[in-house]
């Protein structure tokens, strides 16, 4: 049975095409991917595609994956500039080449290669982003505002997909990639078994390798629930443990059922799902660590 969840209250537009995709026998990759590319569309939403948080340098390079819990196959972009859709060609890398991640400069002669249409950064680039770029330079503040779209997609066949798409946090140090387009730490998946993703800072997320460990933990005979909260929780105590502050570290997690859950180490975090019967809606995250324990 086909179910959908994926990070944010932005995602909901996501979850709304992936659950029409879903319904109709559609397959999990697409549903993934259509919904992610809506979001990376959305001028609105600032940490994905089109309108998000700008570089140090003030350019727009997008990080982004898929990945196919039948194969373990995975494909992924980082730090690509002037394309709308990265996911799309991180779907590319995976279905027409035998790579798992393409960078840069190389990501983007591949996606010409293929035919993708470049878009101009007078599109990409939207006033509001340019004027948060020059307020937070002014600021001199650390680099800040970042959030991430990872969907997880169940389909009637039984395949479970993953796609995920960000921007980075503002005035990040150019070249930087976060945890979105590596796969164990931002998303992965396995058909029978289940699947994660992440969002919140990619330097604590890699660090403790969240989604493959959530995802192991189900193989091991955790639920959804489980598994989200006790990766979510170790992986704060761990960073805690060698002498870090955590930053926020969320994860969205599915099981082979299609049963979904979310958790999260700060308070705010909210995800969107929809499974047969239980129309797209936005469910809130009570934080598993204690207020007084929280990171500011
Ligand atoms: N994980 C993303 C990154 O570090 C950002 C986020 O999801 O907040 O690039």
């Amino acid at each position: 049975m086909w179910s959908i969840i994926a990070t944010w209250s932005f995602s909901l537009q996501c979850v709304e095409k992936g659950e029409t995709i879903l319904k109709s026998g559609g397959r999990a990759l697409d549903a993934a991917e259509m919904g992610v590319r809506l979001v990376e569309s959305d001028p609105a939403v600032d940490c994905v595609g089109r309108g998000g948080y700008l570089n140090a340098d003030g350019e727009l390079a997008l990080d982004a994956a898929v990945m196919c819990g039948d194969t373990l196959k995975t494909g992924a972009v980082a730090c690509v500039r002037g394309f709308e859709h990265p996911v799309s060609i991180a779907r590319a890398v995976m279905e027409k080449t035998k790579h798992s991640i393409l960078v840069g400069p190389y990501a983007e002669a591949f996606a010409r290669q293929i035919g993708f249409a470049e878009a101009p950064p007078e599109y990409m680039i939207t006033e509001t982003a340019r004027r948060k770029y020059e307020e937070e330079k002014r600021r001199r503040g650390k680099p800040s505002g970042h959030d991430t779209i990872g969907c997880l997609a169940l389909d009637d066949a039984g395949s479970l997909c993953v796609a995920t798409s960000t921007c980075g946090s503002n005035l990040r140090l150019p070249g930087r990639v976060g945890d979105t387009p590596i796969i164990g730490s931002g998303f992965y998946v396995q058909s029978g078994v289940g699947g994660a993703a992440a969002t919140g800072l990619g330097e604590d997320i890699m660090r403790t390798c969240c989604s493959f460990r959530a995802v192991d933990l189900m193989r091991g005979g955790m639920s959804a629930q489980e598994a989200a909260d006790t990766v979510v929780f170790t992986a704060h105590n761990t960073l805690r443990q060698c002498g870090l502050k955590p930053d926020c570290i969320a994860l969205i997690v599915i099981d082979a059922r299609g049963n979904c859950a979310g958790a999260s180490n700060h308070k705010g975090f909210v995800y969107a799902c929809a499974r047969p019967g239980e129309s797209p809606r936005i469910v809130s995250v009570d934080p598993v660590i204690d207020k007084d324990e929280q990171e500011d």
